[in-house]
């Protein structure tokens, strides 16, 4: 019997052509396929007919499947010989528990690789004409958690990020927006900071709100923008308002 393996593949952000080269040649050599929720379904259809098919994400009022369950899978299905592509939103590596895959096919004595793929942050900002660093605007800019941002037990530091990084992208933090806001004016945002949401970024659903830390809670509600979403605040927002602001003369003198 061949030997089996796994590819822990990041699927881009939502747009299924921004998948890689790599991801895609995995695909389509696939015996087993387990995908997630934020995957491009799409995508499946570069598969071999025969390939199994393997839904772990959540569906509405369900469960989704335990990581230890997903894990277990991938273990069994590489052992008895096929070649098993783990498949995740945007990058496997990025809030995505691809470490704790790849940790457990380590332990099991799975062969495996990880394939990188385009993370929701630096999809949805080019889509959305966001420079995440921009000269004389940004430098740095990080990407952080925004689920439970609120006190002790948050996995952030606000403080020293607030102090530290000129753009910060936050993903799963539309729910926690007020906190998320409350955590950053205390540690010495401005009120008036940019920010941006993106909702669906890369898709043709995509929905992008623009506002200030003191605006923004109003007006996602207003909009009733809902997961997957984006939150990119820092001065870089500014940018896209220039674009679109170019964009629209050069089409007011073509007309
Ligand atoms: N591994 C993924 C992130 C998974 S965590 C990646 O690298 O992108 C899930 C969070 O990602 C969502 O709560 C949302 O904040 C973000 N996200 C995923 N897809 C998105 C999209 N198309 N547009 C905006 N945000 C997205």
């Amino acid at each position: 019997m061949k030997p089996g393996s796994v590819a822990i593949v990041g699927a881009g952000p939502g747009d299924p052509e921004l998948i890689t080269i790599k991801a895609m040649l995995r695909i389509q050599e696939a015996d087993v396929i387990l995908y997630d929720r934020l995957v491009n379904e799409g995508l499946l259809s570069y598969a071999k007919p025969e390939t199994l098919r393997i839904y772990c994400g959540k569906s509405p009022g369900h469960h989704s499947m335990p990581q230890e369950r997903i894990e277990q899978l991938m273990i069994q299905y590489a052992a008895d010989g096929n070649k098993v592509v783990r498949l995740k939103g945007g990058d496997p590596f990025v809030f995505g528990r691809g470490g704790e895959e790849a940790l457990a096919m380590a332990e099991a004595g799975i062969s495996y690789e990880v394939i990188p793929g385009i993370t929701s942050a630096i999809g949805a900002a080019a889509s959305a004409g966001i420079p995440l660093t921009h000269r004389g605007l940004a430098a740095s800019f990080a990407i952080v958690t925004g689920s439970r941002c609120h006190g002790h037990e948050s996995p952030v530091r606000w403080d020293r990020l607030v102090n530290s990084v000129d753009t910060i992208a936050i993903y799963m933090g539309i729910s926690q927006f007020s906190d998320i806001r409350e955590q950053l004016l205390l540690h010495g945002k401005k009120g008036t900071t940019p920010v941006a949401v993106i909702e669906n970024g890369t898709t043709s659903r995509q929905r992008t709100v623009t506002g200030t830390l003191n605006n923004m809670e109003k007006l996602l509600a207003v909009m009733n923008i809902s997961n997957p979403a984006l939150i990119i605040i820092g001065e870089v927002v500014k940018v896209r308002e220039q674009l679109l602001s170019l964009e629209s003369e050069a089409r007011s003198q073509i007309g």
